[in-house]
């Protein structure tokens, strides 16, 4: 990536319009710590938005609204009712890396190491796309496809709504990498709503160790109306693990990634389901 001028707009109007007089030269920069695996030769201009007033993690109604420019390291230090964000932040590398980078650029151009795609595609999260006027939309559209797709005439992603957890929901996430700082095999992330003892709806997430994040709807077709215990939990990873295309990597075949993906499985429906039952915040 050669970056050849470097803009600095203090309103998002005047980011938005900048953008669209750079044409395909402008790039939209937050904390800039995915240039490196950028590639490319052409020059691009940087419009920096981190002035743009996007900072920021508030609870509004049914929903936390996180601005696309804060930083993980924000994210990973906020606490609400049912907040459960922190989690997975607070895995994502280093304090270095989670203070610059932005949960805006963690999605906005989703690499395969990427973890907040999966937990937001399992929170049923909304996005906030600024193109002139602001538009929503839901994870499962957004994650689609590569979602750079989206930001190519000037608009920038403003925002990200979480629903706020009611009390018989729960959710859970496991990253499962070699050491800490490293990059994730396998991320895995289930929301579960309860009625009593009976998973009512499912949503499970997965991302590395497959080329891009995505929903593992078999597994949630073996949760529904079922009851939240062990051997629900079991069947219901195996069904995730053999429905999704595990590829290897670091010296890993793809079968034990798929294995890995599993057992990543089980363990977030096992948290879900305590989160949900109140015993674990
Ligand atoms: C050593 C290292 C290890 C890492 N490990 C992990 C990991 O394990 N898991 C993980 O999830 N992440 C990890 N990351 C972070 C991740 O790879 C990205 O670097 C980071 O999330 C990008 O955030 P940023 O704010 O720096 O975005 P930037 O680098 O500024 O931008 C990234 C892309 O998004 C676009 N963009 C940014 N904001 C917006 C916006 N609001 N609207 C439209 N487009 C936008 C930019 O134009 C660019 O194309 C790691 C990073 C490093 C450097």
């Amino acid at each position: 990536m050669k970056l050849c001028e470097f803009i600095r707009p203090s309103t998002l109007a005047e980011a938005r319009k900048a953008l669209r007089a750079l044409g395909p030269k402008g790039m939209p920069l937050a904390g800039g710590t995915a240039l490196h695996f950028m590639q490319g030769k052409a020059p691009v201009a940087a419009v920096d938005i981190t002035r743009l007033g996007l900072s920021y993690i508030k609870q509004k109604g049914a929903f936390f609204e996180i601005g696309a420019a804060t930083p993980l390291s924000d994210i990973q230090r906020y606490r609400g009712p049912r907040w459960a964000m922190h989690e997975i932040c607070r895995r994502i590398s280093t304090h270095q890396v989670r203070n610059v980078s932005t949960i805006g650029g963690n999605i906005a151009r989703v690499f395969p190491w990427a973890d907040l795609p999966v937990v937001l595609l399992a929170m049923n999260a909304r996005m906030v796309i600024y193109s002139g006027k602001e538009k929503e939309m839901g994870a499962d559209e957004y994650f689609s496809s590569q979602p750079a797709r989206l930001f190519r005439d000037g608009e920038l992603l403003t925002a990200v709504k979480i629903p706020v957890l009611k009390a018989h929901h729960g959710f859970g996430s496991v990253k499962a990498s070699r050491n800490a700082a490293a990059f994730s095999l396998v991320t895995v992330a289930a929301l579960l709503e309860l009625d009593g003892a009976v998973i009512k709806s499912a949503r499970v997430a997965a991302g590395s160790g497959i080329p891009f994040p995505q929903r593992l709807k078999a597994a949630e077709a073996a949760l529904v109306g079922k009851e939240a215990r062990a051997e629900v939990f079991r069947a219901a990873a195996a069904a995730g693990g053999g429905a999704a295309k595990w590829t290897g990597g670091e010296g890993m075949s793809a079968d034990y990634i798929r294995r890995l993906a599993e057992v990543s499985i089980f363990d977030s429906l096992e948290r879900a389901a305590e989160f949900a039952r109140g015993r674990a915040e």
